[in-house]
């Protein structure tokens, strides 16, 4: 896949905890997570729903406040409490485009006004300047500028996507946080505003973590995947190497149930089929949280969770057996 990113870290989270509390229970969403995302690179963020990943974006962005551990954003921490001046600056570098772009725009505002809504906090555009970077806005996200001047209910879902992203890039961010920004889309344009995004991040150098249930844009669109089970990472890689050789059990099945458009590989492939529900993240299994659903579970993988372990250079799995089940033989 893409190999564009160098190696300066641009947002490092450290053992990253979210949690619910629900009635006297406990809702672990996000349970001692970390990984960097390097300035300029795609990282996808992946799993079935439930797994955590929104609410991983979404307390990386401040958007919810960290139970422990540190989210370090060009080497700051922003876990802990920052003065006003550093919080703005924060949230204009930060942004989010959200999944549902029928629920994220105000029916009440022009699309101009919504575009325009981020810059008036953060610059001191003139009006007739102000004007012309949304009619910019809207150019660079593929539409005329007179949309400037509609509502969004009057826009179909991958245009009220491109105002999404348009809202986005008012305020010259460069992280990205997009969560599940095509899963409410059609399929056929789906790859549109993907293309869309990955052609913005070649022409300004953006960031972004990328979180999807959908593996097969994840691959289109990441340097590196990271895959999340019940609030905890359970495998991190370059893209290329998780889709060649997945080590973690869970990886295996996501991706043995993408299709492939290859007939002959299609027929002979084996399907990884999964068992059972995934169990509630407010009592989870007891060591590998995995376990319950995993065909290769053993005796220890009741007792101790697994760490996340280098196997091979950037490729970090968090499994006990993941040597046991490749030894030497895996291409
Ligand atoms: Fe399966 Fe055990 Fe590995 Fe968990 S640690 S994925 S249960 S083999």
């Amino acid at each position: 896949m893409h190999n564009k990113r160098n190696e300066e870290p641009l947002v490092e989270v450290r053992n990253l905890c979210k949690y619910f509390r629900q009635g006297r229970s406990v809702l672990k969403a996000v349970d001692d997570v970390s990984f960097t995302i390097y300035r300029g690179e795609t990282l996808g963020l992946v799993g079935e729903s439930g797994c955590g990943k929104t609410t991983c974006g979404r307390t990386i962005l401040k958007l919810y406040s960290a139970t422990s551990g540190q989210v370090l954003y060009k080497g700051q921490d922003i876990t802990n409490s920052m003065s006003a001046r550093e919080l703005l600056a924060f949230k204009r570098s930060a942004q989010i485009i959200f999944q549902d772009p029928y629920s994220s725009l105000d029916p009440r505002m022009t699309i101009g006004e919504i575009i325009a809504e981020g810059m008036d906090v953060h610059f001191r555009y003139t009006p007739a300047e102000k004007q012309q970077k949304v009619r910019e806005l809207l150019a660079k996200v593929g539409l005329t500028e007179d949309y400037a001047n509609r509502f969004a209910h009057e826009l179909s879902g991958g245009q009220r996507q491109r105002i999404g992203i348009a809202r986005a890039l008012a305020v010259e961010p460069e992280f990205i946080v997009c969560d599940e920004p095509i899963s409410a889309l059609d399929v056929s344009i789906q790859a549109q505003i993907v293309n869309l995004l990955i052609q913005l991040q070649a022409e300004r150098g953006l960031t972004y973590l990328f979180i999807s249930h959908d593996l097969s844009m994840v691959k289109h669109i990441s340097d590196r995947v990271g895959v999340m089970y019940l609030g905890s990472l359970v495998e991190v890689a370059p893209s290329k190497a998780i889709f060649a050789h997945p080590l973690h059990p869970y990886t295996q099945a996501l991706l043995s149930a993408i299709p492939v458009a290859d007939p002959d590989f299609e027929a002979t492939r084996v399907r990884v089929k999964l068992e059972g529900e995934v169990p509630s993240p407010i009592n989870p299994p007891s060591g590998c949280k995995f376990r319950t659903r995993c065909p290769h579970a053993i005796k220890v993988c009741a007792e101790q969770q697994p760490p996340l372990v280098e196997a091979e250079p950037e490729h970090f799995v968090a499994c006990h057996c993941w040597q046991h089940l490749y030894g030497d033989g895996r291409k």
